[in-house]
């Protein structure tokens, strides 16, 4: 049965939330709970979940493993918060991403514990990127997010955001990503030149941060080439590269990290969403042992290191990370989605295209407005997923990597449907 909301439910919401509140006007219902790919509002109508909390639950809503970590931690007393002391749940959790995440991949990196959000950890990556190496200006990408802290915003092409900072924000040079200029026009070698002639007006950067598959931009893979062609780049010029894995890590594109299909070395990642495994917040920086040049506090915080989300992070490892079922299973079902979403655009509107990699996948629509009817439509039908890109042109399909099979179908049916009432 299709979902009407009922207004009453939400006027606390809109009496007393500030207008900046977002999902809450798209999605006008209140949730109560959720499990798996499933989200239930007040009234016991069951969604679908193709949001997945912006990329923070890619193994779905209270998955019971990670919430027996939890509560067995509560229950023993453990230190919920200790600033950044020493704790069981810290050790245990660098131990073993060490273990079954870095090692296995032939990758060393210190682990730094930011604040618990991604814009935390970009502002930190930033920060060190530059002491490091004693530039001012980092190189970003068009169509590239990274938060709306101010650093993080510098780096975030989005004039929607941008508008909002209330300072300029400074300090970045935007470059074309992959396939911004079509893909006969290889954006690599457009930056190789620039940063070659001494009169190109380029000053050299402290980093380049990118997404190897840019999220809020409009799901835009980076192809192999190209990375690797930037990565290349940063080498010979003496530019630290950092990936910012943050929406695209932590399996969503297959492999743990996105990068990894590219065979690239980051000299620093950033990493959160669904670090924690379960919503917690948590972030994290990772970084070459020889970058570590911080004095001890010098980028400090509150918040660093929660230990109920470094036990669900640990756990989370220890379930999906041991094997490469997970892995594969992406890989699988990111190609079935891809091919119902192909076959979507070809039944209902041949301008539509399908873009992504993983189970990080985008219908690119054109056209916002369109965009925006399908998805008010899915919502009504019983589908919770969102827009991206730089007119919310692209619906971004990002359902949990552990969905069912049967919950999958049924969601992108929503999907096929509301496409067709509405073109
Ligand atoms: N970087 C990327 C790639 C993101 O997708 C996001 C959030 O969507 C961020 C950084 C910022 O993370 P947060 O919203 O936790 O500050």
């Amino acid at each position: 049965m299709p979902h009407e909301s009922s207004s009453n439910s939400l006027s606390a919401f809109e009496h007393l939330e500030s207008n900046v509140r977002s999902y809450s006007r798209s999605f006008p219902v209140v949730f109560r709970k959720a499990a798996g790919a499933n989200l239930e509002d007040e009234n016991g109508f069951v969604f679908i979940d193709f949001l997945s909390g912006a990329g923070a639950l890619n193994y779905g809503h209270n998955d019971p493993d990670l919430l027996k970590a939890v509560t067995e931690y509560l229950k023993s007393e453990g230190i919920i918060h200790g600033l950044d002391m020493a704790t069981p749940a810290k050790r245990e959790f660098m131990e073993y991403f060490d273990e079954t995440i870095l090692r296995p991949r032939g990758l060393t990196y210190k682990f730094q514990f930011p604040g618990p959000t991604g814009a935390n950890a970009v502002e930190a990556a930033l920060k060190l990127a530059r002491k490091i190496t004693g530039r001012h200006s980092v190189i970003s990408f068009t169509n590239g997010f990274h938060g709306v802290s101010l650093g993080a915003l510098a780096v975030t092409g989005n004039r929607h955001y941008r508008d909002a900072a209330g300072v300029p924000p400074a300090g970045t040079v935007f470059m074309p990503y992959d396939g911004y200029w079509g893909v006969n026009n290889d954006s690599s070698e457009y930056l190789a030149k620039v940063l070659a002639d001494a009169s190109s007006g380029l000053d050299l950067p402290a980093a380049i941060i990118l997404e190897t598959v840019q999220g809020e931009g409009g799901i835009n893979p980076a192809s192999k080439g190209w990375l690797q062609s930037l990565e290349r780049l940063c080498r010979q010029n003496g530019i630290l590269l950092i990936v910012d894995d943050i929406q695209a890590g932590c399996g969503r594109t297959g492999n743990f990290f996105s990068f990894e299909f590219a065979d690239l070395s980051p000299d620093i990642v950033v990493l959160s969403k669904s670090l924690s495994g379960c919503g917690l917040p948590l972030s994290l920086l990772l970084l070459k042992p020889n970058l570590d040049v911080w004095r001890p506090g010098e980028h400090s915080g509150t918040f660093r290191g929660n230990n109920l989300a470094l036990v669900t992070a640990t756990a989370a490892l220890r379930k999906y990370w041991t094997n490469t079922t997970l892995s594969a299973e992406v890989t699988k079902t990111g190609n079935f989605i891809g091919e119902h979403l192909g076959q979507i655009a070809q039944n209902r509107d041949p301008r539509f295209s399908v873009r992504g990699r993983g189970m990080m996948l985008g219908l690119d629509c054109g056209v916002g407005k369109l965009a925006e009817k399908i998805v008010r439509r899915s919502f009504k039908g019983g589908l919770v997923v969102e827009r991206c890109g730089s007119e919310d042109q692209v619906i971004k399909v990002l359902p949990p990597l552990t969905i069912d099979r049967v919950t999958l179908q049924r969601g992108l049916d929503i999907l096929d449907k509301s496409v067709h009432d509405s073109v």
